[in-house]
């Protein structure tokens, strides 16, 4: 299966992606991640993309568009994959599409997961990732079993700089400007799904999983 996550940020895309990697057993590709990892190695890459992301902006397209065409053309990749926060511009889904019209494949879904503004902001402030393996854990919602321990790696858990609260204001704002203009685009494609992604991480498991199982694959 072929499949890219839509949504706001702390929609839940990281979290429903790792459930839904494990299930389907295709590997889960978040560029978010990718820069992430880079940005700890301290590579060229990661300097420029985290002038961005703190401040809550995309990185630009020229540094995003490659890294996702590299890792898609590997090996692990060619019976399917999950692409989280990518797309997320109308440019990078058109790219998006050439580079899998090289590779002879085509994307099955996209699968957007919708939750309302005012709900973002009261999550994105409780967030905590995994500062080895990146998991998500919520201090509400998503608890890890220790607190301030990944349950996966037993590693310390940090809040990202960009989830801090004026940063995920202005990403809300990309959101909307940027990336939102995508539901239309594979909607018109007839490859769109939708699910409600306001309650709690196990309800909305429950709808991904029905809504993927339900579609023709
Ligand atoms: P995420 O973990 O997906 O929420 O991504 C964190 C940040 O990384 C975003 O706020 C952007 O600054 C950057 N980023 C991730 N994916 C992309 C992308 N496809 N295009 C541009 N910027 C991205």
């Amino acid at each position: 299966m072929r499949l890219i996550l839509l949504g706001a940020p702390g929609a839940g895309k990281g979290t429903q992606a790792v459930v839904i990697s494990q299930k389907y057993n295709i590997p889960h590709i978040s560029t978010g991640d990718m820069f992430r990892s880079n940005i700890k190695n301290g590579t060229e890459l990661g300097k420029k993309a985290k002038e961005y992301m703190d401040k809550g902006l995309l990185v630009p397209d020229e540094l995003t568009v490659d890294i996702v065409k590299d890792r898609i053309s590997q090996a692990d990749c060619k019976d399917g994959f999950i692409l989280d926060g990518f797309p997320r511009t109308i440019y990078q889904a058109e790219k998006l599409d050439e580079m899998l019209k090289d590779l002879a494949i085509e994307l099955d879904y996209a699968l957007n997961i919708y939750v309302p503004d005012d709900e973002i902001i009261k999550r994105m402030s409780g967030r905590r990732v995994c500062s080895k393996c990146g998991m998500s854990y919520h201090i509400i919602y998503n608890q890890p079993k220790a607190d301030g321990l990944c349950d996966s790696c037993n590693s310390e858990l940090i809040q990202r700089d960009d989830d801090k609260e004026e940063t995920v204001i202005q990403r809300l704002s990309t959101y909307h400007k940027q990336t939102e203009p995508l539901i239309e685009y594979y909607e018109k494609k007839e490859k769109l799904l939708t699910v409600h992604g306001q309650e709690g991480v196990d309800d909305t498991t429950r709808e991904v999983l029905s809504a993927l199982s339900g579609a023709k694959l």
